[in-house]
């Protein structure tokens, strides 16, 4: 399963501004790689700081408000947030690339191995950004935004191929924060949550606040799985929803 590393996690800094003109259900999302050779880290423990320095350059180098991917996936299946949903990227390289599409960056360069786990951060960052950021239907590479060779020849012929388009069964990522209450909850991800227990038949309301109704559906969904019931939407429980 794919988990989210929230930005206090792998230790942003704040954005200059934060550019919300973005309209991404007009296209979809755009799939970058980092670079030349091989970039890939064989810890992931290494992954954050990597994704750190990648920020200080786009905003130190290129004078950019912020990171310029919405998201950056690591080969060992996480995601880490960078200008996150609903939030125009810098990354696709025209107006209308950075206006319609959301861009998500493979921590990996043309000579890396693109295994099962990347592939699956991929799908679970497009089914995300689906889900709760109204992202489009659309995949493509920045390549077809403009001239350049990202995201190498093997990631886009994925890209091409199919390869990393979500099927039906593909879970969104757990978020990275814990759902609780008290006090009252309120984000994307609750609503993402509780519209998949109602798919599974429980009454309560969509609407994005984790409150005391949440609480107690989530306690007994929890009892019902063998989970420890402690009616806090974790990774095993946000698994289990969708399982
Ligand atoms: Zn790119
Ligand atoms: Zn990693």
């Amino acid at each position: 399963m794919t988990t989210v590393v929230t930005r206090a996690k792998w230790g942003a800094v704040a954005p200059r501004n934060v550019p919300t003109n973005i309209t991404p259900g007009k296209g979809g999302v755009a799939i970058h790689h980092v670079g030349k050779g091989s970039v890939a880290r064989s810890d992931h423990a290494q992954c954050a700081a990597q994704v750190r320095g990648i920020q200080k350059f786009h905003m130190e180098e290129k004078g950019w408000a912020d990171i310029a991917y919405t998201y950056l996936v690591c080969v060992h299946d996480y995601i880490f947030v960078g200008r996150g949903k609903n939030v125009r990227t810098a990354a696709n390289g025209s107006n209308s690339g950075n206006q319609n599409w959301y861009a998500v960056c493979g921590l990996v360069g043309d000579e890396d191995t693109l295994g099962e786990k990347l592939v699956d951060a991929y799908k679970s960052a497009i089914v995300d950004l689906r889900t709760s950021g109204g992202a489009g239907r659309g995949i493509t590479g920045h390549r077809d935004h403009v001239s350049t060779t990202c995201p190498g020849d093997e990631l886009y012929q994925m890209v091409k191929d199919g390869a990393l388009t979500p099927g039906p069964d593909v879970p969104p990522p757990w978020p990275g924060i814990y759902l609780s209450y008290p006090p009252i909850m309120r984000n994307s991800s609750v609503t993402v949550w509780q519209k998949q227990m109602r798919a599974r038949g429980s009454s309560i309301t969509a609407d994005g606040a984790y409150g005391p109704s949440s609480k107690s559906a989530c306690t007994s969904f929890q009892r019902e799985n063998g989970l420890t019931a402690d009616g806090i939407v974790g990774p095993a429980t946000w698994d289990a929803t969708w399982a």
